[in-house]
């Protein structure tokens, strides 16, 4: 016999609609109530740019909730530690859903001890995956290394299982709170303000990523192979914070996706990236080591180079190489970045810098709204050749090259970094070869108005083979 009372953790589930735990509760139980654990330690100078998604979406999910008659509460701390709090005398259940990461994971075995030593009812949901790393394995039972055959399996396994269920929330008579004691929500936001910024690109809701699904669906996803490279066009969803912190379900993204008629190239492309993000929570959890270094050993013997300049003129996005900077720049500025403006910085960072991998993994957990450990520690193993079937570290990006080939007009550069404005294209990925005439011609001087390279690409090119060469050998 289950009790009157439900009490829901909220973690990354901002959304009424397929929140499992949620939705199960509200059918389940007379009355409901959420929390939301805000653990600092998690976020104080390592996740700064999500604290402000969080606190937008807090202050939207309470009144959607409110809706319903269910409350919502903000507690500060540790969250094995304030579920710890709850008594069996309370007569409440537990809900949530489930976060397909080892650290999230290892909490939550700690928080099910609790439980049953208190023998307070609980039960938990799938989260926000399509489906749990231990379904898809090759046949011997072992995990994938490979992203094609894994995606064509773990393809298959889904489309087993779908449609899965999705139910309505239900609205309750009355409001209860289990905890009484809500924190003021402004304690989730950063102390620096640089944040406020993020305000004009992105409207944290569930509302809005319907949106932004919506505008996938009827605009971008025939044309996404086509453009989806070029950083200047919007022709990728940008979905990903919504994704990140559970706006949207990413069955609810398959499901929208397979319910288009035609499905072209585009659509194919596209739900190879979503192959891609279960990709990369299969592998940090079937290899976990992963979280902490390189997953091919090889890269520990790497003579990666400690040099703070360096790292800080790519932080600022100021290294001379003009679309390395205008993605450095749009990252600090909107919280996110393109995805081949992403590689291209990172391939930077790793050869032409020689910088640990480790280092962009840190400052892009810090800056990037969409921060996920999977998907972000998986992409700079990948990016820096050392995790699974990652791109050879030999194959280094040519950042010139791929300025001219991604952004041939230098548009993106011109938006990030306004001072090349009136940089003819000819020079915009090159800006150290404007002769004399052409820089006064434009009121512009190469070393004052925009920084000189801080690295020759052909010098760096070389030395970042003859270190790889190294650990080969
Ligand atoms: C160095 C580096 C770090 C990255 N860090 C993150 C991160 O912390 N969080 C994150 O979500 N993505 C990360 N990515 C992957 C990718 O760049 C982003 O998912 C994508 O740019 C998000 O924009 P979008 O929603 O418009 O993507 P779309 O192109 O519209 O793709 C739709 C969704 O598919 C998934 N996806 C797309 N590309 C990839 C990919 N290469 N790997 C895994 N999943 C993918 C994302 O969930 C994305 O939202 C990183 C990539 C690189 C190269």
């Amino acid at each position: 016999m289950e009790n009157k009372k439900a009490l829901v953790w909220l973690r990354d589930d901002f959304r009424i609609s397929r929140n499992n735990a949620l939705i199960y509760a509200s059918e389940n139980h007379d009355q409901v109530s959420a929390i939301y654990i805000f653990n600092p330690e998690e976020y104080e100078n390592k996740r700064e740019a999500q604290r402000w998604w969080i606190y937008h979406s807090l202050i939207n999910f309470k009144q959607e909730l409110s809706k319903f008659n269910i409350s919502l509460e903000l507690l500060v701390g540790d969250e094995v530690k304030v579920l710890n709090k709850i008594k069996n005398s309370e007569e409440v259940s537990l809900y949530w859903n489930k976060i397909p990461e080892p650290r999230e994971e290892s909490k939550e075995k700690k928080i099910i001890k609790i439980l049953d030593e208190k023998n307070i009812n609980y039960k938990f949901f799938k989260g926000n995956i399509l489906s749990e790393y231990q379904e898809v394995t090759k046949d011997d039972g072992t995990p994938f290394k490979v992203f094609t055959p894994f995606w064509r399996v773990a393809e298959e396994v889904y489309l087993k299982k779908v449609p899965s269920r999705d139910a309505k929330l239900k609205k309750k008579n009355k409001k209860i709170f289990i905890f009484k004691q809500s924190s003021d929500l402004s304690k989730v936001l950063p102390n620096k303000n640089w944040f406020k910024k993020f305000e004009k690109y992105w409207v944290p809701s569930e509302i809005n990523s319907d949106k932004v699904l919506k505008n996938l669906i009827n605009k971008k996803i025939n044309n996404y192979h086509k453009t989806r490279d070029y950083p200047s066009v919007e022709g990728t969803s940008k979905i990903s914070p919504y994704l990140k912190h559970g706006q949207i379900h990413v069955e609810t993204i398959w499901k929208s996706c397979n319910e288009i008629e035609n499905k072209n190239t585009g659509y194919r492309k596209f739900i190879n990236e979503i192959g891609w993000r279960e990709f990369s929570h299969s592998l940090i959890n079937y290899f976990p080591k992963m979280l902490k270094g390189n997953l091919r050993k090889e890269f520990d013997n790497f003579p990666w180079v400690e040099n703070k300049k360096y790292l800080e003129a790519w932080k600022k996005g100021t290294t001379g190489y003009s679309i390395v900077d205008a993605g450095m720049r749009e990252l600090y500025e909107t919280g996110w970045i393109h995805n081949r403006v992403r590689m291209i910085v990172g391939s930077f960072l790793v050869k032409h810098l020689r910088i640990h991998w480790k280092e962009g993994e840190k400052y892009f957990r810090n800056t990037l709204l969409d921060f996920n450990v999977a998907n972000n520690v998986a992409s700079w193993q990948w990016v820096a050749g050392c995790g699974a079937d990652a791109a050879p570290y030999f194959r280094i990006f040519n950042p010139i090259l791929q300025g001219e080939k991604f952004d041939k007009d230098g548009s993106y550069v011109k938006r990030w970094v306004p001072e090349l404005k009136n940089v003819p294209a000819k020079f915009i990925h090159r800006t150290w070869e404007m002769d004399e005439d052409t820089q006064k011609s434009i009121n512009f001087k190469i070393g004052k108005d925009y920084p000189l390279p801080i690295v020759d690409h052909a010098k760096a090119r070389e030395a970042a083979l003859k270190a790889f060469d190294k650990i080969t050998k």
